[in-house]
C-alpha cells in the first residue's frame, strides 16, 4: 500500500477538471469585435440532440435549463444521426455601439437552419433566421451559397443565440458557425468563388478540349471524358450551393445534390472502364467496376426518387469500392499500359479527397476550409492527371503505329530485295536455258555444226551481206562418197564417228566467217565469201583433206572421199538458187567418178537461176 493517490484516482480528478472547465468555458460568452474574420467558431460547445426532430422552442429551453446541453463528442460532425441538433452560445459586444455579425454555417449539406436570440437571460427568444434549402434562394437574409445568420448586438450587450440544425433524413450536421463581420465574409466569399471559378474554368476547358479531340479523332473515349468534365461542373456547382444561388433560385431541391453526384460517379466509372480497357484485359476487375457502375445507377435512381435508405447504402458502397479503380489501373500498368499508372494516381487524388470528406462527415476529422475544398480540388487534379494520361496514351498509340509501319516497310523492302534476287537468278537460269534451247535448235546433235534450217538462215544473211559489199560468194555442196558402204562394213557408229571426223576436218580449214552446216545424212554445205578461183582452190584443198582422213577398222584402213559441187555468185541469187546449182554440180561430180570438184560455169545472176 502507498500513501500516494492511485493512478485511477488521478485520472478521475483530471477528467473532472476537464469537464468542469469545459462546462464553465462553454458558458463563457464569446467576445466579438468589429473585424471578425471567421477565426472564431461557435456552436459546438453546448449541443442538444433532438433525436425525433420534433422538440419545440419551449421544450428546448427546458432542456437548456435542465443542463441537458453538452459538448459535441466528435470533431465537428454529429455523425450519421436522425433528427435535429440544437446549439446554444453567447456573444458579447464589448463596444459601446451596436454590432452586426454574420454567422456562417460551415457546410453546404444542411436542409433547414433556424436561429433564435435574446439579450442574456432577458425575455423570450425571437427568431432571427429560418433558412431552408427547400425554399427559393431569395428568402435568405445574406446572399451566400451557404446558410448565413445575421445577428445584431446592441452596444455592450451579451446575447444568447439558439440554433436548430435540421435535416430531413439521417445525415451529418456540423453544429458549428463561423463568426464574421459582414465585409470580411463578403471578401472571403469572393476568394472562395475565385477558387471555384478557376476550377470550373479548368473543367470547362478540359471538356472543350476533349470534345475537339473527340471530333478530330472520332474516339468515343474523348466524348465520355468531355461529359465527365462537364458533369463535374454541375456536380460541384450543385453540391457547393452555386446552382441554387445562380441557376435554380426558385426550383432547387436538395435531392439534386445526390443526383448530380451520382451522375458524375456513373460517368467516371464508364470512363475508367473504357480508358483501362478492363473488359479486354482484367475480366474480374471489370465485373467489379460494372457492379460499381450499376450501383451508381441505383444511387441516381435513389436520389431522383428520394429513396433515403437506398441512397445511403449505395453511396456507402460506392465510396468503399472506389479504390478498386486504383487497383485496376495498377494492374493495367503492370500489364504494360504505361499511362494507367497516371490514371491510378489521378483516381488516388479523388479517393483521398472523398475519404477525407467521409472522415470529416463521420466526425473523425474537424471541419475546416481546407478539407471543405479538398474534394473539389482533388477532383480537379484527377481530371488534369487523366488529361495527361490520355495525352500519353495518344503518344503511345502514335509511336506503336509508327514502329509497326517501320517494321512493315522494312519487311516489305526485305521481301522486295529477296524477290529481286530470286528473279535475277531465275532470269539467268531462263536465259541459259533459252540459249541452250536455241543452240540445240540451231545445231545438229551429232556433229555440233549448224543444222539445215540454221544453215539456210545464217547463209542467207551472210550472202546478203556479201551482196551489199558487192563481194563474190561461193556455195559448196559436199556429199560423201559411198558412205553407205562404211555403214555396212564398219557399223553405224563408225559411220557416225566418220561424220564427226569429217566435220572437224572441214572446220579446221575454214574461217570463222564461213557458214558450214549439215543439210542431212552425209550431205553438207559451206558458204564462203571468195571469188571463183580462190573458192575453187579451197574446194580442192578440202577435197584433199577429206581424202586424207583414214578410217581405222579391223584389217585394212578405209579411205574417205567426197564429191563437191560449187555454185558461184556476184549478184542477187538466193541461197536456195545456189543450193540447187551446187547440187547439180555435185551430181555432176558423182557422175564424173566421185572424189572431185565440179563448179558451175561462171558466176550466176538472178536471171540465170533455174526457176
Ligand atoms: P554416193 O556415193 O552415191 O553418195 O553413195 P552413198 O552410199 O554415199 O549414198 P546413199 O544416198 O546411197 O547413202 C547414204 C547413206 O548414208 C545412207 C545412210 O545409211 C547413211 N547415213 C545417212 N545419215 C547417216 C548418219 O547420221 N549416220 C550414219 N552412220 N550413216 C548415215
Ligand atoms: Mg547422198
Ligand atoms: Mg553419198
Amino acid at each position: 500500500m502507498t500513501s500516494q493517490p492511485s493512478f485511477t484516482l488521478r485520472a478521475i480528478l483530471l477528467l473532472l477538471l476537464f469537464w468542469l472547465s469545459a462546462t464553465v468555458f462553454a458558458n463563457t460568452p464569446i467576445k466579438v469585435g468589429e473585424n471578425e474574420r471567421g477565426d472564431q467558431k461557435t456552436g459546438h460547445a453546448r449541443v442538444l440532440h433532438d433525436s425525433r426532430g420534433d422538440l419545440d422552442l419551449e421544450q428546448v429551453l427546458l432542456a437548456l435549463k435542465a443542463g441537458e446541453f453538452g459538448p459535441l463528442a466528435s470533431a465537428g460532425s454529429t455523425g450519421l444521426k436522425t433528427g435535429a441538433y440544437w446549439s446554444h452560445f453567447q456573444l458579447r459586444n464589448p463596444l459601446p455601439r451596436a454590432l452586426t455579425l454574420h454567422l456562417e454555417y460551415v457546410d453546404h449539406q444542411l436542409i433547414q437552419l433556424d436561429a433564435f436570440s435574446r439579450p442574456l437571460g432577458d425575455g423570450d427568444f425571437t427568431g432571427v433566421a429560418s433558412l431552408s434549402m427547400e425554399r427559393p434562394f431569395s428568402h435568405r437574409l445574406v446572399e451566400h451559397n451557404r446558410f448565413v445568420v445575421p445577428v445584431t448586438l446592441a452596444g455592450n450587450e451579451t446575447r444568447e443565440v439558439l440554433i436548430r440544425f435540421g435535416s430531413r433524413e439521417s445525415g451529418y450536421a456540423f453544429p458549428s458557425m463561423r463568426i464574421w463581420s459582414p465585409e470580411q465574409l463578403e471578401a472571403q466569399q469572393l476568394r472562395e468563388t475565385t477558387l471555384v471559378g478557376f476550377l470550373f474554368g479548368g473543367f470547362f476547358l478540359m471538356a472543350i478540349f476533349a470534345l475537339i479531340a473527340g471530333v478530330v479523332s472520332g474516339k468515343v473515349l474523348f466524348f465520355v471524358y468531355s461529359l465527365y468534365a462537364l458533369s463535374k461542373i454541375s456536380c460541384w456547382a450543385t453540391i457547393l450551393g452555386y446552382t441554387h444561388q445562380f441557376f435554380l433560385r426558385d426550383q432547387f431541391h436538395w435531392s439534386l445534390m445526390s443526383s448530380s453526384g451520382a451522375l458524375t460517379i456513373l460517368l467516371g466509372l464508364t470512363f475508367a472502364r473504357m480508358f483501362l480497357q478492363t473488359r479486354q484485359y482484367t475480366r474480374r476487375l471489370d465485373y467489379v467496376i460494372l457492379f460499381m457502375t450499376a450501383n451508381a445507377g441505383l444511387l441516381l435512381v435513389a436520389a431522383v426518387f428520394q429513396i433515403k435508405i437506398l441512397a445511403l447504402v449505395t453511396i456507402t458502397l460506392a465510396l468503399l469500392l472506389y479504390p478498386v479503380v486504383i487497383v485496376a489501373g495498377l494492374v493495367r500498368w503492370r500489364q504494360g499500359q504505361t499511362e494507367a499508372a497516371f490514371f491510378s494516381l489521378a483516381w488516388s487524388f479523388l479517393v483521398m479527397g472523398l475519404f477525407l470528406q467521409a472522415f470529416r462527415d463521420l466526425g473523425l476529422v474537424e471541419h475546416t476550409l481546407f478539407n471543405y475544398y479538398w474534394p473539389p480540388v482533388a477532383s480537379f487534379s484527377e481530371m488534369l492527371t487523366i488529361m495527361f494520361a490520355m495525352g500519353f496514351q495518344m503518344r503511345r498509340v502514335y509511336q506503336d503505329k509508327k514502329s509497326t509501319e517501320r517494321q512493315y516497310r522494312e519487311h516489305l523492302e526485305l521481301s522486295k530485295s529477296r524477290l529481286e534476287a530470286e528473279v535475277r537468278v531465275r532470269t539467268r537460269e531462263l536465259e541459259q536455258a533459252k540459249r541452250a534451247a536455241e543452240l540445240e535448235a540451231r545445231t545438229d546433235p551429232l556433229t555440233g555444226i549448224l543444222n539445215r534450217r540454221s544453215f539456210l538462215h545464217d547463209a542467207s544473211l551472210r550472202l546478203k551481206l556479201a551482196q551489199r559489199k558487192q563481194k563474190a560468194s561461193c556455195l559448196f555442196m559436199i556429199d560423201l562418197d559411198h558412205f553407205k558402204r562404211i555403214n555396212d562394213t564398219c557399223g553405224h557408229s563408225t559411220g557416225d564417228a566418220v561424220l564427226c571426223q569429217f566435220t572437224d576436218t572441214i572446220r579446221q580449214s575454214i574461217r570463222a566467217t564461213d557458214v558450214f552446216g549439215r543439210l542431212g545424212g552425209e550431205e553438207f554445205a559451206l558458204l564462203v565469201e571468195e571469188p571463183r578461183d580462190s573458192a575453187h582452190a579451197l574446194a580442192e584443198r578440202l577435197r584433199n583433206d577429206i581424202a586424207g582422213i583414214e578410217i581405222l577398222t579391223g584389217d585394212k584402213p578405209l579411205m574417205l572421199t567426197a564429191s563437191i559441187g560449187l555454185a558461184f555468185t556476184e549478184g542477187e541469187a538466193t541461197i536456195e538458187d545456189l543450193l540447187m546449182l551446187a547440187d547439180g554440180a555435185m551430181y555432176q561430180a558423182k557422175m564424173d567418178g566421185r572424189n572431185r570438184v565440179v563448179g558451175t560455169q561462171g558466176y550466176i545472176r538472178i536471171d540465170d537461176c533455174l526457176r
